[in-house]
């Protein structure tokens, strides 16, 4: 579903991606872990084309995404990407519903009672089927980050991208956030997460990447990351020794 091969980003002359190549299979789970500012945000950037590579070539559903040329190409591929990041992001003047129905009812045209319909099933989904008509400010910072959740889910993505969406949370509303995740991985929703929850990427991932100054260090499954690598540097991370 998602491909990306000999990727490479700079900054003005600090390249941060240095050859990525990661692909990312429909109904897979993949988690990407490595140390603060080894470039996983940048990564999920570009998948969604907010980040233009500076060479290399990545694809999502068979169409290239860092050539798309018009600002309309690039909304009609983030239509079919789910993306949730740390900081929420919600209309702080409009319900938890029109949170979530907005987009679904300007972007792709759905029809109101449709488009509610769908929310308040995906409101049950994410267990705040009783917050429908609060406000944002009304919400627990894990609740609201829920709510994002649905609100991305509401475009029926092919993919979520997740960047983080644990770490500005209070630790007890951590758990009810990553059940959500955990429960969509599940059922099969393509996913893409950037996290420090290792012993929850060590749950959930069909995969996981280990990034490090740009590039990809290590690419397996759970077991052998966590377990088996023989890479010192990520033993050491692994263990919670940054
Ligand atoms: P963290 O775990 O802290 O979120 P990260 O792995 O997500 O880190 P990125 O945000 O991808 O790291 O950043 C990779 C590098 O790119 C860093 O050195 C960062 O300073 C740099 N960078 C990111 N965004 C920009 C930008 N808009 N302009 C200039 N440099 C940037
Ligand atoms: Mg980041």
């Amino acid at each position: 579903l998602v491909a990306l091969e000999d990727v490479h980003l700079s900054f003005g002359d600090n390249e941060v991606l240095k050859g990525i190549d990661l692909t990312v299979a429909r109904g897979e789970a993949v988690s990407i872990i490595g140390p603060s500012g080894s470039g996983k945000s940048t990564i999920l950037r570009c998948i969604n084309a907010l980040l233009a590579p500076s060479s290399g070539r990545i694809t999502v559903n068979g169409v290239r995404v860092d050539t798309l040329r018009t600002e309309a190409e690039r909304i009609g591929l983030r239509k079919r990407i789910g993306i949730v990041f740390q900081q929420y992001n919600l209309f702080p003047h409009l319900t938890v519903l029109d949170n979530i129905t907005i987009a679904p009812v300007r972007i792709l045209k759905e029809k109101r009672a449709a488009a509610e319909r769908h929310a308040r099933e995906l409101l049950e989904r994410v267990r705040l089927a009783d917050k429908v008509a609060a406000y944002p400010g009304q919400l627990s910072g894990g609740q609201q980050q829920r709510v994002a959740i649905a609100r991305a889910l509401a475009m029926r993505p092919d993919l979520v991208l997740f960047d983080e969406v644990t770490s500005a949370l209070d630790p007890e509303t951590v758990g009810e956030v990553l059940a959500v995740i955990r429960g969509l991985v599940r059922e099969g929703m393509t996913s893409l997460l950037v996290t420090h929850e290792m012993r929850f990427a060590e749950e959930i991932s069909d995969r996981i990447v280990f990034t490090e100054n740009g590039r990809i260090v290590e690419d397996g499954p759970p077991e052998q990351i966590f377990h088996r690598s023989q890479n010192p540097r990520i033993r050491q991370f692994v263990r919670g020794l940054g």
